[in-house]
């Protein structure tokens, strides 16, 4: 055991107070009535990283939300890391869901609940006491370290890759390390090394120019329900693939091993359907396609769709427009604003004659996230895991859409390797988030045995 793990054990319990503090603070970045939670937020961050011997350490102004820069630069001959985390959490309602109050930490059953314990500051913490443990031990940690804690990240990050291109050189790095993500299942040890991009646009139909009455003009007027009903229809075959002419242009192909991981995980695809309350689709498909189609297949999804009268009873109109919003998770390769483009196209191409068609894009989205699987740093992280859990990990892809490694490849070069140990069941975004204090323990074991090993790894 090194010197640095024998002081994370000795001062476990300071440990847990830290983190206890930090849940405390209510540092929610979606609602301006917790502004002083966000300043608290930051400045705590702040001080722990002082606390664990960072020599600078700077409260950066983003234009949103403050973020949080740390640099411990010592020996120009050793390798340096960026660590990455985020001081702000969800709102914590519904409140009276909550069995202690979200923001009054508790511990019960080995798990420490609050609002932001596994999302991220359970996590966040893990690797700032691997730090200050070295600090304490060595006097400084075994390679150069930055810290980047940012906190927007739960309202959608929007002033992060303008921050990060503005600091590149002070964030220049060989390798990043989030402490944010989640492991995916508690029973398999599994490292993230792709997640889906994300493109966003509202596709609005114009017939009449205004509403009109149904018994006088249905049947001569144009209905942009019915026009925008049929062109949606196009979108995709009978499979629910996406059926729209260059969407799929550019896409590489994944890493080998999450197909193992696909395989490996014996996904259920019965219980799947039962737990989110749907009927089983007939026939079911296999674990392997569905896994396939979550991790990595691009989609288009409806998620609301509206135009004329929706409220109770009955209205006899023909609506002026009909709209509808549309959301695309993207995989590697396929560029967020070509897939907005492509749609548009179609939609265009199949927009009946006698209707106007707007498309409204919102921002430019993001790009999927695929770490070379090659990186040096990712099998350092494997190497740890397998060590201190017993199992190797899967290398897993999310369907859901993590910015931060896509922004980290474009704006520093460098790989982004997550290594959070929260679990993907610790009830982050919802009542009752927990952080299994088991986790907690093991993980500041792997921070400082990852820290190490990277420093030889990476040089
Ligand atoms: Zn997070």
């Amino acid at each position: 055991m090194s010197s640095a793990e024998d002081w994370l054990a000795v001062h476990e319990a300071e440990g847990l107070k830290m983190v206890k503090a930090f849940c405390r603070i209510p540092s929610v970045s979606a609602d301006p009535a917790y502004a002083d939670g966000i300043a608290a937020g930051a400045s705590f961050a702040a001080d722990r990283l002082r606390e664990a011997g960072f020599p600078f350490v700077e409260v950066i102004e983003t234009g949103g939300h403050p973020a949080v820069l740390a640099e411990w630069v010592h020996d120009d001959t050793l390798p340096t890391i960026l660590v990455y985390g985020h001081y702000d959490v969800q709102p914590p309602d519904p409140l009276d869901k909550w069995r202690s109050a979200p923001f009054e930490p508790e511990v019960r059953d080995d798990r420490l609940y609050a609002r932001g314990a596994s999302d991220d500051k359970g996590p966040l913490s893990v690797a700032i006491l691997a730090l200050r443990a070295f600090a304490e031990t060595a006097g400084k940690p075994p390679l150069n370290v930055k810290v980047l804690i940012e906190g927007e990240e739960e309202s959608g990050s929007p002033h992060f890759a303008p921050t990060v291109a503005r600091l590149r050189d002070r964030l220049a790095c060989d390798l990043v390390v989030s402490a944010d993500g989640a492991m995916w299942r508690p029973d398999l040890p599994s490292v993230t090394v792709a997640s889906r991009g994300l493109t966003a646009l509202d596709v609005t139909v114009e017939g009449a120019a205004k509403d009109l009455h149904s018994g006088r003009h249905g049947g001569s007027a144009p209905n942009p329900i019915r026009a925008l009903a049929a062109m949606l229809a196009t979108l995709h075959d009978a499979d629910g693939m996406v059926a729209v002419p260059g969407f799929t242009d550019g896409v590489k192909d994944p890493d080998p091993a999450i197909a193992r991981a696909i395989e490996a995980a014996g996904f259920d695809t019965g219980e799947y359907y039962d737990s989110i309350g749907a009927e089983r689709p007939d026939p079911l498909p296999s674990g392997r396609e569905l896994l396939e189609r979550q991790w990595l297949v691009p989609t288009l999804e409806f998620n609301g769709i509206f135009g004329g009268y929706t409220g109770h009873g009955t209205k006899t109109v023909i609506p002026d427009t009909a709209t509808v919003k549309i959301t695309c998770r993207l995989v590697a390769g396929q560029d967020p604003a070509a897939v907005a483009g492509a749609i548009e196209t179609h939609l265009r191409g199949v927009l009946p004659t006698g209707y106007r068609l707007s498309v409204r894009r919102h921002g430019p989205g993001s790009a999927a996230f695929a770490l070379d699987p090659a990186l040096p740093g990712l099998s350092v992280a494997e190497e740890v895991l397998e060590e201190v859990l017993g199992q190797k990990p899967l290398r897993v892809a999310m369907g859901a859409t993590v910015p931060i490694g896509e922004v980290f490849a474009r704006q520093l070069g460098t790989g982004c390797v997550f290594f959070s140990f929260a679990t993907s069941d610790e009830d982050y975004h919802a009542p009752n988030e927990f952080f299994r204090l088991s986790s907690f323990r093991t993980g500041q074991i792997a921070w400082v045995r990852l820290l190490e090993r990277l420093a030889t790894a990476l040089a």
